[in-house]
């Protein structure tokens, strides 16, 4: 699979229905990807043998012979997922399939002229098992056997990142610009290394593991200290002409609103981020129910607009503010469904419980996703961890 013949995309296209869609038979493979059973029969039998494919339970069938399904094998690859915010970093090692296997954190100072030092050390005790430097917050699971092999190293930044496999950060929260983030990480640790703004990978990981496995078209919003947007279109994630696509938190809301983080006035996160609404809190002296619920219409216009101009099919509710809905519910809900375009009121915004992870599984999905890229938006760092992947070193 070092090459790009038709071959190597045909095997990229039956993992990425396998990574998408679940299990399937062989037949159910030659007709969604319109091949030959000979072909199919041919290339899954070489994934089976690079230990990336295996033969689940027969798939029960109306007459005829029952199908066996074929699904990928969780344990043929892992990555570690980081995500670095204001203050600490969050690390993750996660499985293929999504399980995680281990999660630690540390402090961060993005402002340090060393902060990539750190950041890279961070990477590197957990790759190597020292555990230097940082807490572990779950126990490793000891599983059995060997560790999966490392695929890469994928990190999510809340900013924006113009090319992946490139990964250089301008980030205003962390007080980054044009931070060469990916360059030095791939220097010191000598991995695969993909770098993308935080909710582009929470949706990267919703496609694989989420809504993605039965929709192609869907909004992820996320909500907490800041208030983001990812657009997933056709099954691809929306990134944009530089990276940049999504800053739903930097809707205009108010011209004479408070000044906001990226210095304009009156956007979306200067009412509804975490900040916002503290101040909210102190200079209107509300009760908090009334605090939220004021923050909620200000948030559910907005999102309307939002699905009115990109007609998804489902939206997604994640980020730490999620813990208090119940209370952004109340403006939230009469506040989207009144700016819905007629035939979309009914649309399913789901709101899903928050694991403080979530973020760093997001940045692990970036490299565990590239192996069914076939469109290869990882670029040189999709082949370097499709490589890894199948135990050969380009
Ligand atoms: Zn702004």
């Amino acid at each position: 699979m070092a090459g790009t013949d038709r071959g190597d995309l045909t095997r990229t296209a039956i993992l990425a229905l396998l990574g998408t869609v679940g299990p399937l038979s062989r037949t159910e493979l030659a007709r969604e990807l319109d091949l030959s059973p000979a072909t199919v029969t041919q290339l899954t039998r070489e994934l089976m043998g690079y230990g990336m494919l295996e033969e689940l339970d027969l798939k029960p069938s109306r007459g005829g012979r029952p199908a066996q399904r074929l699904g990928l094998v969780g344990s043929a690859g892992r990555a570690l997922g980081v995500k670095v915010t204001a203050d600490h970093l969050v690390l993750v090692d996660v499985r293929l399939d999504g399980e995680v296997l281990g999660a630690w954190e540390c402090a961060f100072d993005p402002s340090s002229p060393e902060a990539l030092d750190r950041l890279a050390d961070a990477v590197e005790a957990v790759v190597s098992g020292s555990g230097r430097g940082v807490t572990a917050r779950t126990s490793a699971s000891a599983g059995h056997g060997q560790a999966p092999p490392l695929l890469g190293i994928g990190v999510g930044v809340p900013g924006s990142v113009e090319d992946q496999a490139v990964g250089t950060v301008n980030a205003p929260t962390l007080g980054w610009q044009a931070m060469p983030v990916g360059e030095r990480l791939r220097r010191r640790l000598k991995l695969p290394v993909l770098v993308e703004n935080d909710v582009n990978a929470l949706a990267a990981a919703e496609r694989l593991y989420g809504r993605g496995r039965t929709h192609r078209d869907f909004l992820v919003l996320t909500i907490g200290r800041g208030v983001g947007a990812a657009i997933v279109a056709d099954g691809r994630v929306y990134r944009g002409a530089r990276g940049g696509a999504g800053e739903f938190g930097h809707v205009p809301v108010d011209p004479a609103g408070p000044v906001c983080g990226c210095g304009a006035r009156g956007c979306l996160e200067a009412y509804v981020g975490s900040a916002g609404l503290l101040a909210a809190r102190a200079a209107s002296g509300k009760p908090d129910e009334q605090v939220f619920a004021e923050a909620g219409a200000v948030l559910g216009r907005a999102a309307a607009g939002l699905i009115n101009v990109v007609d998804p099919e489902v939206v997604v509710v994640l980020g730490e503010g999620t813990a208090d809905w119940p209370l952004w519910q109340v403006g939230f809900d009469p506040a989207v469904r009144a700016q819905l375009y007629p035939g979309r009121r009914d649309i399913s915004i789901e709101v899903e419980s928050w694991d403080d992870t979530s973020w760093a599984q997001g940045a692990a999905a970036l490299v565990l996703a590239t192996p069914f890229d076939a469109a290869g938006a990882a670029g040189e760092q999709g082949r370097l961890v499709r490589a890894r992947l199948i135990g050969t070193t380009p």
